[in-house]
This record gives C-alpha cells, sequence and structure tokens, in this order.
C-alpha cells in the first residue's frame, strides 16, 4: 500500500514569520508540499493564479461554502482564506507530506476535526522583538501596537493547544535565525515519518522476508 501524508498545520502570530520559515522549508526540500488555499483577497504583485492562492470573488467563495468544500474557513484582514478539503485528500493521497501555513482560526479547526494533524506554532521570541518590529515598520500609531499586542496575547493562549512550538529568534542575536527555525520545522516532519506506524510496510515486508 501507497504511503499516505502526514498534515501539518504551521500558524502563529502574524509578523512571527511564518511564511518565510515555510518557504525556506519547502525550497530546501521539494519532497514537502504545500496545500494552496483559496482567498477573496486580491492577488499581490508577483503572486500567480493557482501557485500562491487560488484567487475567487465573494460570490464563488460563497458557493464553496455552501457547497462544504472547505476542511475550514476564516475572516482574515477584511477577507476570507480557505483550504479545500480536495486539496488536502489529493495531497495526502499522492502520499505527500502537506503543509497548511494558516491563521491560528483555522489551525485550531483543523486540530480538532484531525487528531492526527501535527500543529506547529511559530512564535516571537519575546513581546519586546514583536514590539521593535512594529516600531521599525514606521507605519503603526501608538494605538494601533496596543491593539495588535492584545491580538498577539489572545493567539499565543492557544499556542498551548499545538503540539510543538518553534521560537523564531531576531535575526539581528541570531543571524541564522531563519535557518534555524527552518531546519527546526523539517525536523518535525522528518520525527513524523519515522514514527514506527508509518513503518509497518516496511517492517512486515522485512520480516517476511527473514521467514524465508
Ligand atoms: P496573506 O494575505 O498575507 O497571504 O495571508 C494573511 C493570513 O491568512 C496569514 O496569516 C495566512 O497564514 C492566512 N491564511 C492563508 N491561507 C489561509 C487558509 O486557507 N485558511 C486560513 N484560516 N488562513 C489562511
Amino acid at each position: 500500500m501507497a504511503r499516505r501524508g502526514n498534515l501539518f498545520v504551521v500558524s502563529g502570530p502574524a509578523g512571527a514569520g511564518k511564511s518565510e520559515i515555510v518557504k525556506t522549508v519547502l525550497r530546501k526540500h521539494p519532497d514537502v508540499h504545500l496545500s494552496v488555499s483559496c482567498t477573496t483577497r486580491a492577488p499581490r504583485p508577483g503572486e500567480v493564479d493557482g501557485v500562491s492562492y487560488h484567487f475567487v470573488d465573494d460570490a464563488r467563495f460563497d458557493e464553496l461554502v455552501a457547497a462544504n468544500a472547505f476542511y475550514e474557513w476564516a475572516h482574515v484582514h477584511q477577507n476570507r482564506y480557505g483550504t479545500l478539503k480536495s486539496a488536502v485528500q489529493q495531497g495526502l493521497d499522492d502520499g505527500h507530506d502537506l503543509i497548511l501555513e494558516i491563521d491560528v482560526q483555522g489551525c485550531l479547526q483543523v486540530l480538532e476535526q484531525n487528531p492526527d494533524a501535527t500543529g506547529v506554532f511559530v512564535c516571537p521570541p519575546s513581546r519586546e522583538n514583536l514590539e521593535k518590529r512594529l516600531r521599525n515598520r514606521g507605519t503603526e500609531t501608538e494605538e494601533s501596537i496596543r491593539v495588535r499586542l492584545n491580538n498577539v496575547a489572545g493567539e499565543v493562549a492557544t499556542a498551548y493547544r499545538y503540539d510543538y512550538v518553534i521560537i523564531h529568534q531576531d535575526w539581528a542575536d541570531v543571524p541564522n535565525a531563519l535557518e534555524i527555525a527552518a531546519d527546526e520545522l523539517y525536523a518535525i516532519i522528518t520525527a513524523r515519518r519515522l514514527e514506527r506506524k508509518n513503518r509497518l510496510d516496511f517492517l512486515d515486508a522485512l520480516t517476511e522476508s527473514l521467514k524465508k
């Protein structure tokens, strides 16, 4: 029987660097796949439909919700984002280890529905680091920094429901912080592949061959 892939959900507060970490893993390890989500937001320059996202309008998103086509979906920053059931099923059936890089609300939905999924929470190293990043953008008012830090507090409170926590260090302190975090994510993926339950076909075949 062909190996079924494992499902990984990667989430964490905005600004913690989860998408850079996931992109680094995908670039270094072509054996890891990303599920392409649907979104109602407009494409940014350079984004390709069907690769970055499936870009859909509100009416189409409504149709997909009504057809129960989403594994999970959520409102994030005035837009809607959703993971297609078909994309997840196909990926796992093809034996791919699949990452969903989604927001905290979506992640919790997946972890509740699928006890077999592995939840990975990407965290900033400290409040000071997050505050520094928000201030460095130069676009945030004191009030909006306070609101954002408050939102992060709510997101960090959900970290206790995940299986793994990656601390994405400040590159000012740890110059190769991104590489370290990406290696840690790939280590989690590797560990799941090596679990006994994923090795039963091999062990059975070896056991059989030794009887001869
Ligand atoms: P962006 O618009 O910057 O690409 O993504 C905004 C946020 O939406 C990010 O936190 C990203 O992880 C999240 N997101 C992307 N795709 C999905 C999805 O399919 N479901 C959910 N719940 N969140 C998503």
